[in-house]
């Protein structure tokens, strides 16, 4: 039987459909007992499906805009 940490080292090729079909079929299996890492995966999904539609370089102009905010928030006290 698979163990979380095993399930969570695994879950990107999973969701990437990567793995062999051995390791799938125990990663459901886990998945059908473990409402722990059933949330993690949904969770994994969602994010996967956000980044990918994100345009090419959006991802650093949200990391300049996080900084933006960090530095307003510092001048403001
Ligand atoms: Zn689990």
């Amino acid at each position: 039987m698979l163990t979380c940490k095993e399930l969570v080292a695994n879950s990107s090729d999973f969701l990437d459909r990567q793995l062999s079909l051995r390791l799938r079929l125990s990663i459901r299996a886990h998945l059908a007992m473990c409402r722990k890492c059933r949330r993690f995966i949904r969770q994994m999904r969602l994010s996967q499906a956000v980044l990918r539609q994100l345009p090419e370089g959006q991802s650093a102009e949200l990391d300049a805009l996080a900084a933006e905010l960090a530095r307003r928030r510092r001048d403001m006290r």
